[in-house]
């Protein structure tokens, strides 16, 4: 009997939870639009605002913050905008700073020009450099219009967590607009808008076990609005035209929901395998490199480099053992692009790093099972005398 796959690649997409396949199904038979004022509408409207509480809950923002998208991409093209609106009052932005490490989906810039965006480089250690930050914040010309800043909360390939409470103070003395991507960190630490001091939080569905194509813009007190991104018959308040994704929001909020309870308890446990897993890999590759470990991490991901082992070679022979792992992060051709995140942190990309991302049904015998199949590569790669 062929053996079960293991499916290590959570930050890529998490597995859909039963709870929250639930959500969509029940919320698939009721034939409504929540648009519309009859019974059956209504009771569509009722999902979609409950739905709206757990995703506030899970931000730990208001739920008259949260406007829904179509996932994290959308929520990062509709806040990357020159154009906003304070009340009936338009604003202009003057320029757009991101780290050098953000995801595409942040990293593209959203509708500002090129010639309208900077980068903030990041430490060796994959933090952003909040000094550099402070310099080009100085020298931003307040005659273009206010600054607007763009860092994630824990990135997707190294998994590692960014200061984002001294990065909003620097910010906010500097009069700008903080965009904070929490995709990867939601359901993996603690969210709160206020103790972040993000103007705007982005997050997304499928990376915490809902349906894929939904997310979620969240606002802080809207007091300050992006002009839409989508025109048409002004549902989500106007800043979101199109009749909302009913059973994936309802999905969303299940997972939302399951992605607050006993965070600390989950993550604990899911921290202990990963740390098992690492152990097992320094002890049979003293010279991996494992990115991130001496800084702030999330607990489920382990993102390293066997020296002498291409990225490309190595999840290809995990994926032949039957383990789903990734080389950097997933792009759309599904081939392997070189890591813009290692190239920022000041490492050769053209050798890769292996990216593993674990979660809350990963077992004790799926990560031996990963730790035996990382000593089969090990072993090879000294066979052919790649080892240092
Ligand atoms: N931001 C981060 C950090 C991500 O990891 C991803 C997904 O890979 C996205 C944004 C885009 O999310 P979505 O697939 O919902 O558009």
């Amino acid at each position: 009997m062929p053996r079960a796959r293991i499916y290590m690649d959570w930050n890529a997409t998490a597995p859909l939870l039963s709870e929250a396949r639930e959500a969509v199904l029940s919320a698939l038979d009721i034939n409504g639009n929540p648009s519309s004022v009859h019974g059956e509408g209504r009771a569509l409207r009722a999902i979609v605002e409950s739905a709206r509480r757990d995703v506030a809950a899970l931000c730990g923002a208001q739920p008259a913050e949260v406007t829904f998208t179509s996932g994290a991409t959308e929520a990062a093209n509709m806040v990357l905008t020159p154009h906003f609106r304070m009340g009936r009052t338009p604003l202009k932005l003057g320029k757009l700073y991101v780290s050098a490490i953000e995801h595409p989906a942040v990293r593209e810039g959203g509708r500002f020009a090129r010639e309208m965006m900077g980068e903030i480089p990041v430490s060796s250690a994959g933090l952003v450099d909040t000094g550099a930050l402070e310099a080009l914040l100085g020298a931003h010309d307040r005659q273009s219009g206010l600054p607007m800043v763009a860092v994630m909360l824990a990135n997707n390939e190294t998994g590692i967590i960014q200061p984002i409470a001294e990065i909003a103070a620097i910010v906010r003395t500097h009069g700008g607009l903080l965009v904070v991507d929490a995709v990867q960190a939601a359901g993996r630490v603690p969210l709160s808008m206020e103790a972040l001091g993000a103007d705007f939080l982005i997050v997304s569905s499928h990376k915490i076990g809902g349906p894929k194509g939904a997310g979620a813009l969240v606002a802080r007190g809207e007091v300050m609005m992006p002009s839409p991104l989508i025109h048409g018959g002004g549902q989500e308040k106007g800043h979101r035209s199109g009749t909302e994704n009913a059973p994936a929001i309802a999905g969303f909020a299940a997972a939302a929901r399951m992605a607050v309870g006993n965070l600390e308890g989950r993550m604990g446990a899911i921290a202990a395998l990963r740390d098992r897993l690492e152990t097992e890999m320094r002890c049979q590759a003293p010279d991996v490199v494992i990115h991130g470990a001496d800084v702030p991490r999330l607990a489920n991901t382990t993102f390293f480099t066997l020296p002498g082992l291409k990225a490309e070679t190595g999840q290809i022979a995990f994926d032949l053992e039957g383990v789903a792992l990734s080389a950097g992060s997933a792009c759309s051709s599904g081939k392997v692009g070189q890591s813009h995140v290692l190239t920022a942190m000041g490492y050769d990309p053209r050798q890769g790093a292996l990216r593993i991302s674990i979660g809350e049904s990963t077992t004790q015998a799926e990560i031996e099972q990963c730790a035996a199949v990382f000593a089969k590569v090990a072993a090879r790669r000294r066979a052919s005398g790649q080892a240092a």
